[in-house]
């Protein structure tokens, strides 16, 4: 669809706008600078649609995630490298937790009227960071005017054996669940961030909390990382029966493996992975850094389940690759539902503190 022509945007908003951003130029130079090409593609950007070769005997494994500013993002707090950065990390984390490997990425982009080419070229940049360390490549996308703020939406392609694969369904009563990696930094990061004294000065902001977990907590909101390398490993090992990446909240994404796989589960409080830099925080705020890590979406942390059987292998072959993996509970029969082990040994009902769209 054309929509980016100065005509047509006259016309549908009519009002005089000289639009800062030319179309024709954009694309060429986001093919030039981003569309390289990879073995298996056939056709990159530049034809009215892509094609990549795929190989017998493998899954085609598929995702796609939009980003609206003012709901997913804030452009007083994240630069447009971050917003490209997270949007990438956001569909990698989904086919980490598939247990696939991601090959190709398409970018649909709105622009609003205020946005510039080198605003789009940050985005563009920070989208190819988070995808060049897996050889993602860019074979195409569609670029539109919007008459309100930025979207982002990708869409990314990859591949995985069939035998693999892992899905939300496959928990079982008695497996253990694990998370990888610390949760709850993405959210502490944020609400860093968002805090009145910090937006005011940055630099000046020390509010009793050191530098160095400072920034790490804004890294792990601003860079998070996709767990490829994990959610490979598990697939091709056979050694989780399910898996999920964290992207709503350990509270609400639980859920879905529960739901899937008819299982209900409890975690162990005490035993939530936490980092130093989250407790630090949640101290220096008077916050329970335990809410933080069952609310806090964005870790992009693999939450899978692990049968007692395969649980030694898994603990020891972690070590050997350097995973950083921790058990935070275990799965229970449907009808236990969801529950907590609080630190004072008492269980409580899981509340569903993740975040959510539409309440
Ligand atoms: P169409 O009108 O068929 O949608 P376009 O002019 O929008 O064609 O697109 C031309 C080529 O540029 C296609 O290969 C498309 O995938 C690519 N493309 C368009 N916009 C973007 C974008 N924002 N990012 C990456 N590729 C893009
Ligand atoms: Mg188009």
């Amino acid at each position: 669809m054309k929509q980016f022509n100065p005509s047509s945007m006259a016309s549908t908003a009519r009002t005089k706008v000289r639009p800062t951003i030319r179309e024709f130029d954009l694309i060429r130079s986001l093919h030039q600078r981003y569309g390289r090409g990879t073995p298996s593609v056939i056709q990159g950007i530049g034809d009215d649609a892509a094609i990549i070769t795929s190989r017998a005997g493998q899954w085609a494994v598929l995702t796609t995630d939009l980003l609206t500013e003012g709901i997913h993002f804030d452009l007083r707090t994240v630069a447009m490298f971050d917003v490209g950065f997270r949007a990438a990390v956001a569909n990698l984390s989904d086919i980490a937790a598939m247990g696939g490997t991601p090959r190709h990425l398409l970018a649909a982009l709105a622009v609003p009227r205020a946005g510039t080419s080198r605003q789009v070229h940050q985005l563009y940049r920070g989208m190819m960071a988070a995808c060049r360390p897996h050889h993602v490549g860019l074979i195409g996308g569609d670029t539109s005017a919007s008459r309100s703020g930025w979207f982002l939406s990708l869409t990314l392609i990859g591949v995985v054996p069939p035998r693999q694969t892992l899905f939300r369904s496959g928990a079982r009563f008695g497996d253990f669940l694990f998370v990888t990696g610390t949760i709850g930094d993405s959210l502490a990061g944020l609400r860093l961030l968002n805090e009145p004294r910090f937006r005011a000065n940055p630099h000046q902001y020390t509010a009793a909390f050191s530098k160095r977990y400072r920034q790490f907590l804004i890294d792990r909101h601003r860079r998070p990382t996709a767990r490829l390398a994990e959610g490979q490993w598990l697939g091709a090992n056979r050694l989780a029966t399910s898996a999920i990446d964290i992207s709503d909240g350990l509270s609400g994404d639980l859920r879905h493996i529960c739901e899937e796989s008819h299982v209900g589960a409890e975690i162990d409080l005490r035993a939530l992975p936490l980092s130093r830099a989250c407790r630090g925080y949640a101290a220096t705020r008077n916050l329970n850094p335990m809410d933080l890590a069952l609310r806090g979406g964005e870790d992009y942390e693999l939450l899978f389940t692990v049968s007692p059987r395969q649980r030694p292998r898994l603990e020891q072959t972690a070590i050997k690759k350097g995973f950083s993996l921790t058990c935070i509970g275990k799965i229970r029969p449907f009808r236990f539902g969801l529950q907590v082990l609080s630190p004072d040994g008492r269980y409580r009902r899981l509340v569903n503190t993740s975040y959510r769209h539409f309440t």
